[in-house]
């Protein structure tokens, strides 16, 4: 029987007045990696927001490991094993790529340990040992993809949130990013909740997806299946064209547990 590390139910997530997500249920399979489709502004971020603690929902409830975790604040969660990797990296600019790996591990004092997945880092990703000397703000948007997702294995998270990995990246990096997002979860076993606006690559990587619009979540189920599906090909897959995409309703409202 799978076993669920991540369950949401039913969350209601505002800003100020403006719900934005309006009550998303959903589970993670420990050990998956599950990805969350949507148009622009369907609530994608808020829903990594709230399951991290940046945001609190209204209503509902986020269960991690079967513990209500809900309200919780974002270093708790860090310290439940919650790793945030943010839209737009959000390195810290003027310290080095190793002050900013060492910055994600701040919630262990494991050192000997610490030190150990510090190696394993600059083993995923090489470039940066090359430059962990050198300020962030001097390094790449691949690198700096680079050094969000190291800084977020430094808390050795049970599960990691990524926001749009890819954004500004070369289609040849953002093979490379996915090949170790990949390899992070099954080497390392950690399992993987990522939003991702290319559709194609996010569902190519995923084994579960769900498809969010307008706060609400529309479809889901296993990617090879969500893949085959005909609104998802056209709206999100580009097999029909884009011009409209996430524009219409759905025409089917499939159960997705
Ligand atoms: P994108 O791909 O553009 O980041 P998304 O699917 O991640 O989109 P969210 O960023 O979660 O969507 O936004 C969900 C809704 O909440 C949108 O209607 C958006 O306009 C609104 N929203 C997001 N951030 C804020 C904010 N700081 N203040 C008010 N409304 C916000």
């Amino acid at each position: 029987m799978s076993e669920h590390l991540l369950s949401v139910r039913n969350i209601e997530t505002y800003y100020g007045p403006v719900m934005a997500i309006r009550g998303v249920s959903f589970d993670v399979e420990k050990g998956a990696i599950v990805t969350l489709l949507g148009a622009n502004g369907a609530g994608k971020t808020t829903i990594l927001k709230t399951v991290s603690g940046v945001m609190d929902p209204q209503k509902g409830s986020v269960e991690f490991e079967g513990r209500a975790i809900h309200g919780i604040n974002p270093d708790a969660a860090v310290r439940l094993g919650i790793s945030h990797v943010p839209e737009g990296r959000e390195v810290f600019p003027f310290m080095t790529v190793q002050e900013n790996l060492a910055i994600g591990s701040y919630v262990r004092n494991d050192r000997l340990e610490v030190q150990e997945d510090l190696r394993l880092v600059y083993d995923y990703f090489p470039s940066l040992r090359k430059r962990e000397g050198q300020p962030a703000a001097g390094l790449s948007g691949g690198e700096q993809q680079m050094l969000a997702i190291g800084r977020a294995m430094m808390a050795r998270p049970k599960l990691m949130l990524l926001d749009e990995p890819s954004l500004g990246l070369s289609p040849r990096l953002m093979k490379e990013i996915f090949t170790i997002i990949r390899r992070i979860n099954q080497e390392q076993g950690t399992t993987i909740l990522l939003v991702e606006q290319n559709a194609n690559t996010a569902l190519a990587t995923a084994d579960f997806g769900y498809v969010l619009e307008m706060g609400r979540i529309v479809l889901g189920g296993r990617s090879d299946e969500l893949r085959e599906q005909d609104d998802v090909k056209e709206f999100y897959l580009g097999v029909k064209g884009d011009a409209v995409r996430g524009t219409r309703r759905w025409k089917r409202r499939k159960t997705w547990r």
